[in-house]
């Protein structure tokens, strides 16, 4: 599921119909909210405005391709997909003003409403090799190898020790930095 489909408006609802966080407070960590639901899944509900915007993606096309977006003319029938009661999931889509989870709303979506079922994943990891300023790799006693030297995915972040630390473009802002500080590192050494 592509980031921008929450933040173009699409919300999370659990299996009971319910809103359970600010789907836009922390996208990099909603992989955690998700798995505390029931089942440890969640739809995404989303509408026609929203798959538009983020169409030109290759995940859209692939949902697509699969099948994998249901359709529901109404809550009523969503609820009907989902397995939810009715009345609260008509309740949950339109109790968005104010937002009970704090969400600075643009436009929520409208019927017809789109909606995928999705699970936690790991992404991808902030972890790596430990390294010094230089991009040398260090020992486990904190000395340094002579010849080796690791930046991007195979080095240690800048995220900090969880994935609350993670910033967009921290991926390949670091790769590129780093790996250009690795490149000049070894050629001095
Ligand atoms: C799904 C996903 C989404 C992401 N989105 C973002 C984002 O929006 N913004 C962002 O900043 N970061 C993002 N990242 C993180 C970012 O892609 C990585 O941090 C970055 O690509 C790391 O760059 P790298 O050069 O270190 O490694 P890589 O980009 O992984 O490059 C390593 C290359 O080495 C090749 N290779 C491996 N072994 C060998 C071998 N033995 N011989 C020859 N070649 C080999 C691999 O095929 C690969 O091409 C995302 C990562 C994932 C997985």
């Amino acid at each position: 599921m592509p980031p921008g489909i929450l933040v173009e408006g699409g919300v999370l609802v659990n299996r009971d119909g319910r809103r359970f966080v600010d789907e836009t407070a922390d996208i990099a960590g909603m992989v955690h909210p998700v798995m505390a639901q029931p089942d440890g899944t969640a739809w995404v509900v989303f509408d026609a405005r929203i798959e538009d915007l983020c169409a030109y993606t290759l995940e859209v096309q692939a949902l697509r391709d699969t099948g994998a977006i249901r359709n529901a003319a109404d809550a009523a029938a969503l609820a009907a997909i989902i397995g939810a009661d009715p009345a609260t999931l008509a309740a949950t889509l339109t109790a968005t003003s104010p937002d009970p989870f704090g969400r600075d709303w643009q436009t929520p979506p409208q019927p017809p409403y789109h909606a995928v079922k999705v699970g936690g994943a790991i992404y991808h990891t902030q972890g790596g090799l430990q390294i010094d300023g230089d991009a040398r790799v260090l020992r486990a006693d904190g000395s340094g190898f002579a010849n080796l030297f690791a930046a991007g995915g195979a080095a240690r972040g800048v995220s900090g020790p969880s994935y609350w630390g993670y910033l967009p473009a921290m991926g390949l802002g670091s790769a590129i930095t780093l790996g250009r500080i690795a490149g000049r590192s070894a050629a001095l050494a």
